[in-house]
């Protein structure tokens, strides 16, 4: 018997399905549950009391309809909530936290977005984060926190880190696993600079006992980049109060920042001493294998790109991931539209990007650029006199404009080992001093890099 009501629920989730956003239907359909239909009162569960409240507001008319066109015309949904649902509102009353469904006017002051409050982006999963060295202990403990959010011992979490490594994906990832498994939880994702935002608005309106007590009441909070904390005493304050209402009360803390807690200077000691509570993880540069697994991760559309070509798109950014996933994006479009990913394209799309190393890449390519010859030759195997002038050149300027190590240098001119880039630096040099003509034409270069490369010699000189 069961099963029908179930078809004929599915037929009317179908039909909800063309009203709104997948997100949306995600977060407030998908969680409904047909317990029983019986004298055209159709008893649909919901996960919490807030859940009612939320789709009462906004989709009664919508659901209703839909379920007049399946189940019967006379229809009335009876909505329930779970037993020990009720149980734990039971609880939280004792011990005084309100409901979040009181919160419905804060949220329609502060969230733009009132469907998607959660402020989740269904893009960023578990599935999708490529696990390395580099990130492997960050991601076990954020699954963890999002398998059993309820488990004390990761509380709080604090994953830190240089920028485009993966905080925000985490963050947003234990969001999502949360949502799958435990619908009927309250998940809140917000940047801290909206964080500070809002509270700053509920300031100017009279409302701090609102915003204190929203996010005091949900069951996890995600918080990214706690760094922007610095210097906002007051939020500093109202953050310390919910921090310490929700981890009485087991509920989870997850928060992101740029550096390590203990270099957060400017944060009140005893915020700092509260985010390190619980556990503390590191997300650092991945290394090559990784990053080509990061940047094979990222091929979209069936596009084939070489082995190779990935290889050296990850030797040529080190510091990360966004930066990867850019140079990928980017090679992609440009690939649809051209039919075939080659060196010379990535080139290109790397040349527009003016990180340290793939500052190697622009001075080979002035290089090439004087001698009429092509990157490729460059890098390849020909010992032709001038490509063979022109790669000792590209070696020697590389050394002298970048930061980047001798085997960096090596590496990225065709693989070669520093061995070889010291005696091409050596030969340069000698030959400057005993070939007229080569110190003309290294001083030629020398004019035309300084001219092309602004900035690059009062950064990179060494
Ligand atoms: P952060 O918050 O540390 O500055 P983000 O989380 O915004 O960095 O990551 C930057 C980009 O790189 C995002 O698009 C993210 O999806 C991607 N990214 C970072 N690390 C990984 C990874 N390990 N696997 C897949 N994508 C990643
Ligand atoms: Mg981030």
């Amino acid at each position: 018997m069961s099963i029908d009501f179930n078809k004929l629920w599915e037929e009317c989730i179908y039909d909800i399905s063309k009203e709104m956003n997948e997100n949306t239907l995600k977060t407030w359909i998908s969680p409904i549950k047909v317990i029983a239909f019986n004298n055209n009162v159709l008893e649909l569960q919901v996960p919490n009391e807030f859940f009612y409240e939320w789709i009462s507001e906004r989709y009664s008319l919508l659901l209703d309809s839909v379920v007049k066109k399946y189940f019967d015309k006379k229809t009335t949904i009876k909505y329930t909530i779970p037993e020990n649902v009720k149980r734990e509102k039971e609880f939280k009353k004792n011990i005084g936290i309100e409901k979040i469904s009181q919160n419905i006017n804060f949220i329609k002051k502060n969230f733009i977005d009132t469907q998607n409050i959660s402020g989740l982006n269904a893009k960023y999963t578990f599935e999708n984060f490529i696990e390395g060295d580099c990130n492997q202990l960050a991601r076990s403990s954020a699954l963890s926190v999002a398998l059993q959010p309820q488990d004390n011992s990761f509380n709080p979490l604090m994953i830190y880190g240089g920028v485009g490594l993966g905080k925000t994906h985490l963050l947003h990832a234990i969001g999502n696993k949360v949502k799958e498994k435990y619908p009927e939880k309250v998940v809140i994702y917000i940047q801290t600079t909206v964080f500070v935002n809002q509270f700053i608005n509920s300031i100017r309106t009279n409302s701090v006992q609102e915003f204190s007590k929203f996010y005091s009441s949900v069951d996890i909070l995600l918080l990214d980049d706690v760094q922007f904390l610095i210097g906002k005493d007051k939020t500093q304050e109202i953050l310390f109060f919910i921090f310490n209402q929700l981890h009485q009360i087991g509920k989870q803390i997850v928060l992101t920042s740029d550096r390590p807690p203990i270099e957060l200077k400017g944060l009140q000691d005893r915020l700092k001493s509260r985010f390190t509570w619980g556990v503390t993880v590191n997300i650092t540069i991945p290394d090559l294998e990784t990053k080509m697994a990061i940047l094979k991760s990222k091929i979209t559309n069936g596009i084939k790109i070489n082995d190779n070509l990935i290889e050296y798109i990850a030797q040529r950014v080190n510091s990360n991931v966004r930066e990867l996933e850019g140079i990928m994006i980017t090679a992609i479009a440009k690939t649809s539209s051209e039919h075939s990913l080659d060196i010379k394209t990535i080139q290109g799309i790397i040349n527009n990007i003016s990180s340290n190393d793939v500052e190697v890449d622009r001075i080979s390519y002035f290089v090439a650029e004087y001698f009429k010859i092509s990157i490729d030759d460059i890098l390849g195997q020909s010992k032709q006199k001038d490509i063979a002038l022109a790669r000792k050149l590209a070696m020697y300027f590389s050394r002298k404009y970048t930061k980047c190590s001798l085997k960096t240098i090596g590496d990225l001119i065709g693989k070669r080992d520093h061995s070889t880039v010291i005696h091409a630096i050596n030969n340069i040099e000698t030959l400057v001093k005993t070939e007229k003509e080569i110190k003309h034409t290294v001083e030629n270069i020398n004019k035309e890099i300084l001219k092309n490369l602004r900035n690059f010699k009062q950064n990179k000189k060494r």
